[in-house]
């Protein structure tokens, strides 16, 4: 086969898992090129002006993210330098019942507690338990497994009994989250905090295997942030770092196939190169990188009848969450907004994320009922932020941008997805009106622009993003750990030679992590024989030193 032109490896998609993935590989000696199909590198890393020229900067797929500066490869490639800030808010998130107080999350853990022990002393007193026994299973347990490739279920169970940590985290884990919020708190406004901001989006709350999730969460030593200058700083800040390492990413490029050639054994073949739409033919020397989601990577670019059945199986039966979809709203505001909640209790006003309409465990439940039956809430939820309180750049001088999301489905029980295109303004405007009940002066008046983006846009805008699960898969007990995205594909390798995967398909799963980009670059450098420049979590060292 000609080809055009030759890399040592290719990277399909610059989502942040890509473009982590591509920055160690680079520099670790390798030439990798990035394609991508979109008009701008960085996947959910997305920050655009809207309207065009209008100063106005909307963050439009993903707003914070969670301890983001304590992530290994925010230091081990040096992106300070290269143009990556982080601000924390101090008051993190912020739930508002209506009928007065507010639940708030603090980067300082006694005002958290403080807030807590206003609802419920007992809440209080068990947050603080929690969070305490939960500190050294977060650091010792949970966050060097998420910066490795998954154990297998038996080693991972063998290794974890040996100590009381990992007992204690075995025994936790046996709940769904539901059941250790019921169990652990009895207030119903902070239940339902618990589960909604800590649970909901992420996990399957009713399953058994995520009972360990929220006191995680509570005992995390990072808490939301945000990136100065929007979103897409962090992209160019990783570009920066490859370009200076000799990668290349090509945006505006859709691969059409990879070249799976026949290596002379009975095997699948190996992968030798992309074929992208534009008929340009592109030779990957030693490996092919994946972000992208089963379906595409398998069935799409390489065609399910080219691969071993039990692997196309596999890719066509990796599902998507029905209850991660959202619908946004975003606003251009002319004032900064009020929210009414500061009268009583005056911090409100400085509230990074806020949380609206959540008051019990019930709201909760129906929530996740109306999406997994394909109903628009019938209890609106909304969950946003205003960055520019704290990063006024996003918006012309004493102007504000903010957003708010609800959590809805894809597939709408009347009328399928298509019929989102229909309400979106019915939309747009219901969950105003909430958003004005909660801050009055963001009304009609102040609002200078404003436009929705639904389950839908976002498939639209990123199909490995199917039906609008921004988790790019569900993480339920059957796609979690070594199950990602299933066994035979979960430590980054595929049956293909020659070809990896990367994205959040694979452990530990979505959002902006790094970590699945993280750990496909240990795996590619091991497997290359490369020296790795780099220094991982070793698992079995420090899951051995807790025994
Ligand atoms: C509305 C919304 C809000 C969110 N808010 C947050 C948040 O506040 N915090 C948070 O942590 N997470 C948030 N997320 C989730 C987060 O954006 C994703 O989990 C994360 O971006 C996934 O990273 P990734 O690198 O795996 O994939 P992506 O970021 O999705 O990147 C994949 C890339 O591949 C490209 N691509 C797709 N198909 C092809 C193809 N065939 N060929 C070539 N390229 C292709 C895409 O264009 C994209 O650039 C949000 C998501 C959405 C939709």
């Amino acid at each position: 086969m000609q080809f055009d032109s030759e890399y040592d490896g290719i990277i399909l998609g610059s989502g942040h898992n890509g473009l982590v993935l591509q920055a160690y590989l680079c520099r670790a000696g390798l030439k990798v090129l990035c394609l991508e199909r979109n008009d701008t590198a960085g996947g959910g890393l997305r920050t655009e002006q809207l309207p065009g020229g209008s100063g106005f900067h909307h963050n439009t797929h993903s707003f914070y993210h969670r301890a983001l500066t304590r992530m290994p490869w925010y230091r081990q490639l040096e992106l300070e330098q290269h143009g990556a800030r982080y601000i924390e808010p101090e008051l993190n998130v912020c739930l508002l019942p209506a009928d007065g107080g507010a639940l708030e999350w603090w980067t300082d853990f006694d005002r958290t507690v403080e807030s807590f022990a206003r609802f419920s002393r007992r809440d209080a007193d068990a947050l603080k338990r929690w969070r305490e026994e939960f500190v050294p299973i977060v650091e010792n347990i949970l966050l060097p497994e998420a910066q490795s490739e998954p154990q297998p279920p038996e080693e991972r169970a063998a290794a974890l009994q040996r100590s009381p940590e990992g007992r204690r985290l075995l025994e936790v884990s046996q709940l769904s989250p539901r059941e250790f919020a019921a169990r652990e708190f009895e207030h119903p406004v902070v239940q339902a905090g618990l589960l909604f901001f800590n649970g909901l989006r992420e996990v399957d709350l009713r399953a058994s295997g995520f009972g360990h999730h929220i006191p995680a969460l509570l005992a995390s030593p990072g808490k939301a942030q945000m990136c100065v200058g929007g979103s897409a700083q962090l992209a160019r800040a990783l570009v920066s770092v490859i370009e200076k390492a000799g990668g290349e990413v090509r945006t505006g490029v859709t691969p059409e196939r990879m070249v799976v050639e026949a290596d002379g054994s009975s095997g699948p073949g190996r992968v030798t190169g992309v074929q992208t739409t534009a008929g340009e033919s592109i030779r990957a020397r030693q490996f092919v990188a994946s972000s992208l989601n089963p379906q595409q990577t398998f069935l799409e670019l390489i065609g399910g009848d080219k691969i071993d059945p039990h692997l196309k199986e596999r890719a066509e039966n990796f599902k998507y969450s029905p209850v991660t979809p959202v619908y946004t709203i975003h606003l251009a505001l002319d004032e900064q907004h009020l929210w009414a909640a500061a009268e009583w209790e005056p911090q409100a006003k400085d509230a990074w994320l806020i949380i609206m309409g959540v008051e019990s465990t019930e709201d909760v439940k129906v929530l996740e009922a109306d999406c997994r039956a394909g109903r628009f809430p019938s209890r609106l939820q909304l969950f946003g932020g205003v960055p520019t309180v704290f990063d006024p750049w996003q918006a012309p001088k004493g102007k504000h941008a903010a957003w708010f999301w609800q959590v809805a489905p894809y597939n709408l029980k009347d009328g399928g997805p298509d019929r989102w295109d229909d309400i979106i303004d019915e939309v747009t405007e219901k969950e105003t009106e909430l958003i004005t009940e909660f801050a009055p002066n963001i009304n009609k008046d102040t609002i200078v622009h404003s436009f929705g983006l639904s389950p839908v846009d976002i498939e639209r805008h990123f199909p490995n993003m199917r039906e609008g699960d921004w988790m790019c898969g569900e993480l339920n007990p059957d796609q979690f750990l070594y199950n990602r995205p299933f066994p035979e594909c979960s430590q980054y390798r595929t049956p293909i030679e020659g070809l990896y995967i990367a994205g959040s398909c694979c452990h530990p799963g979505g959002n902006i992590t790094g970590a699945p980009g993280y750990n496909a670059a240990k795996i590619i450098v091991e497997d290359l024989g490369l020296e790795r420049w780099w220094t991982p979590p070793d698992l079995e060292k420090i899951w051995g030193g807790l025994e």
